[in-house]
């Protein structure tokens, strides 16, 4: 659907959609490819990361974002790698509010963290006006947590979602359930975040980048699960729908919200409203293809118009859908979540 009472409209006003008329009306900007974590299914145990000369500076992402919300962009989504270990990301944050969240012009501004930093960073971001985030939690065991993250604290993610929970953010905790990893804590983990009233969405884990996980082993079908949970409780399918490929219930027993990510059992393409932004300003039309746009390129070239005009390319090379597939042995996509931004 067309924003046209969106703040940026006028005669002028030039929606992004792309060549199946779909609007993308979010964009998710990965702000730093770096992590303190090494989840086994994201990252490899040595990464290299990009020199930091490589990567966007604050006044680029500015620009960029600007360009979007100027096209009609509504929510944008901050994510790496883990945002909130980029230097001074909350200058960013508090720049990107000033401008286009207290103006109107942007309806949410959030994040997806691993939470480590949200108990030095909550309260200011609350402040700024992020209403909700996303937080990743696979497990609720101390042992396990720091096996998947390979360097993560457990106490530290709970510490800082409390923080957030208690600076007024909702929360919504990811999990990427793996078999005969943390498969057996869906329903503790269920129980846990509704008891607080946090919502639980869990994610398939997707062929992207190599990782130490044996993926066609490892890959437990969503579809199973979703079985599974509805021998023991009750889920009603909910309309909530985000232009992404989750699909919600809501749990009777709990009251609480449960979604799934499905890239790999559903297309979900048709309705597909994003883009994705990496940290060197490559953009990605689709997570699940390599087609990409250099909007670092434009932006030096040729400023706000180049940039403008790499977006009108964008739109055209959006593809139909994406091409994942669990059982065959190369990654789909070469680059990691954490590249890409989650
Ligand atoms: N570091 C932040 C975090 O962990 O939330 C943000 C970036 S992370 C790449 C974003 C999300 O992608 C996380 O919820 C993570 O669990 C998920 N993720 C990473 N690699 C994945 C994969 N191969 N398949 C499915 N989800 C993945
Ligand atoms: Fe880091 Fe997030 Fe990837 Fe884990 S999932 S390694 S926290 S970027």
């Amino acid at each position: 659907m067309l924003h046209s009472g969106s703040p940026t409209a006028s005669s002028t006003f030039r929606p992004l959609i792309d060549r199946f008329g779909r609007q993308v009306t979010y964009l998710r900007v990965s702000v730093t490819d770096r992590c303190d974590f090494r989840c086994t299914y994201c990252m490899g145990e040595d990464m290299t990361f990009l020199p930091k000369k490589d990567v966007l500076s604050f006044d680029e992402i500015q620009a960029i974002v600007s360009a979007f919300v100027a096209r009609g962009v509504r929510k944008l989504r901050l994510t790496g790698g883990e945002p909130l270990v980029r230097r001074d990301i909350v200058k960013l944050i508090e720049a990107i509010s000033a401008t286009h969240l207290a103006s109107g012009a942007l309806d949410e501004l959030t994040l997806t963290t691993n939470g480590s930093q949200l108990g030095v960073h909550a309260t200011r971001l609350a402040e700024l006006g992020i209403k909700r985030i996303n937080v990743s939690l696979d497990t609720l065991d101390d042992a396990r947590f720091t096996a998947i993250t390979r360097r993560g604290r457990l106490g530290q993610v709970l510490d800082g979602i409390a923080a957030a929970d208690a600076a007024g953010i909702a929360i919504k905790l990811n999990m990427v359930p793996i078999r005969g990893v943390n498969d057996d804590e869906i329903i503790p983990l269920l129980e846990w975040a509704h008891g607080r009233g946090y919502d639980l969405t869990l994610i398939e884990a997707m062929p992207l980048g190599d990782v130490a996980i044996d993926r066609s082993e490892a890959h437990l079908s969503l579809r199973e699960v979703r079985d599974r949970l509805a021998e023991t409780y009750a889920l009603e399918p909910m309309n909530k729908r985000t232009g992404g490929p989750a699909r919600y219930v809501r749990v009777g027993e709990t009251g609480g919200t449960l979604g799934f990510i499905t890239p790999l059992s559903h297309n979900f393409c048709e309705s597909c409203n994003r883009v994705r932004l990496t940290c060197t300003g490559q953009l990605y039309m689709c997570l699940g293809q390599d087609d990409k746009v250099d909007l670092r390129a434009a932006y030096r070239e040729s400023g706000a118009v180049g940039l403008d005009a790499a977006l009108d390319r964008a739109m055209i090379l959006k593809p139909k859908g994406h091409d994942f597939e669990i059982d065959r042995a190369e990654p789909a996509v070469r680059r990691h979540m954490s590249v890409t931004g989650g």
